[in-house]
């Protein structure tokens, strides 16, 4: 085959979906495999979500949209944003894209250039750190440790800001960590952010899946508005994973920049998912508010067992649907722990080192599964914790 280019090299990948391949692999052999691996919720997406896209489709919303998105939808999401984050927003600050992940994507692109410097979390969603090294700008991790419940160090923060930093990526409530930033972090990154005149890509995509207080957008501090993207969508929020239907909220004079990129990729999304995303955000919130429920509950006896273990140490998430222990298991490294857990155990975790080298010592499980598999699956990984330890 003729060469790829150079900077392919350079593009990382989620490894989620690399632990999920290996597992139904072995699966197809005829092993049984508890899956804690994949984020998305374990919920169907709600009946009347449903009956809004079947709705559209009869109603032939079947054709290319503008590549921001339906007016209309930009509306809702317009509204919904406000009114959860309490700051005005304009439709004409949306941008609407399959799934929430190409935000991020057309977010670097548009604002990182060559040399750049963007501070991200370690470990965290490891897309960012992809993006911003294929564009050839430079992932500068800002370390998040169990210690600090998983929050930044302000005084860090500003150390490694330079007078090459362009971006800085927050994400709260946290993919790996379950950590939840407060409001003197967000005051801090705000801070940081005006004096040093940075953009702010604050990922809140679990925001509605907050176990404790009310969520705050970095967005709602002064001066924040003008530099800042939301990303937010339906995947975690509706059970709407694999509708892929995300968005972002922008300053107005970005958003022809990343709709101008959705152009360029997508064209725009599909029209009658738009519809139906309209109905997620302004029909009933029962479903979210019962999955919460769910969620809570399992949280606990996910940490509580795991705790329970020897040499495990686990925080009560504050939000998300993950868990993430630090494991001592002397002489080897969590890849190797979550490898042996799915080959002997036949349980999928990830290597807290699958979100960056901070994450050394740890796992991330999904509790985004039944009580029932989470009994068997923290039963497998008690057994093979212990074999490991030995
Ligand atoms: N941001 C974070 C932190 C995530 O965990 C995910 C999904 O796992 C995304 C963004 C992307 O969401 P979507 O599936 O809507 O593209």
């Amino acid at each position: 085959m003729p060469q790829v280019a150079a900077r392919m090299a350079r593009l990382g990948t989620e490894s989620a979906f690399e632990v999920l391949a290996k597992a139904r692999a072995l699966e197809a052999k005829g092993r049984r495999i508890v899956h804690l691996e994949i984020g998305e919720p374990d919920f169907e997406t709600a009946g009347h979500i449903k009956d809004a896209a079947s709705a559209a489709l009869a109603e032939n919303y079947t054709h290319y949209g503008p590549s921001g998105g339906l007016l209309p939808a930009r509306e809702a999401i317009a509204r919904y944003v406000a009114r959860t984050r309490g700051i005005p927003v304009d439709a004409e600050q949306v941008v609407i894209t399959p799934g929430a992940k190409p935000i991020i994507f057309f977010t670097i692109l548009a604002v990182v250039g060559e040399g750049d410097e963007v501070l991200l979390p370690d470990p965290g969603f490891p897309i960012y750190e992809s993006v911003v090294e294929y564009v050839g700008g430079k992932a500068v991790p800002l370390p998040l440790t169990q210690e600090r419940e998983f929050r930044f160090d302000p005084d860090e923060l500003r150390r490694r800001v330079t007078d090459r930093t362009r971006l800085i990526v927050i994400n709260s409530p946290q993919n790996p960590t379950g950590g939840v930033l407060t409001p003197s972090d967000l005051e801090a990154v705000a801070e940081v952010a005006r004096e040093h005149d940075l953009w702010v890509l604050s990922d809140e995509i679990y925001s509605r899946l907050l176990y404790e207080g009310e969520h705050h957008s970095v967005a709602e501090l002064p001066g924040m508005a003008e530099r800042t993207i939301i990303l937010d969508g339906f995947s975690k929020t509706y059970a709407m994973t694999g509708w892929r239907l995300g968005y972002g909220v922008a300053p107005a004079a970005l958003v022809p920049h990343l709709t101008r990129l959705q152009t360029n990729a997508t064209s725009c999304t599909a029209s009658f998912i738009q519809m139906a995303g309209i109905a997620a955000l302004e029909g009933p919130q029962t479903p979210v508010d019962e999955m919460l429920v769910h969620f809570r509950g399992r949280r606990q006896m996910v940490t509580d067992r795991l705790n329970a273990m020897a040499g495990v140490h686990c925080l009560l998430p504050g939000g998300a649907f993950y868990a993430f222990p630090r494991i001592d298991v002397p002489g080897k490294t969590s890849k190797q722990v979550a490898d042996s857990l799915l080959e002997d155990e036949g349980v999928a975790v990830l290597a807290g080192t699958a979100f960056g080298a901070q994450g050394e010592g740890f796992l991330r499980l999904s509790f985004a599964n039944s009580l029932e598999e989470l009994d068997e699956g923290l039963t497998r990984i008690g057994a093979g914790l212990k074999r490991l330890q030995g």
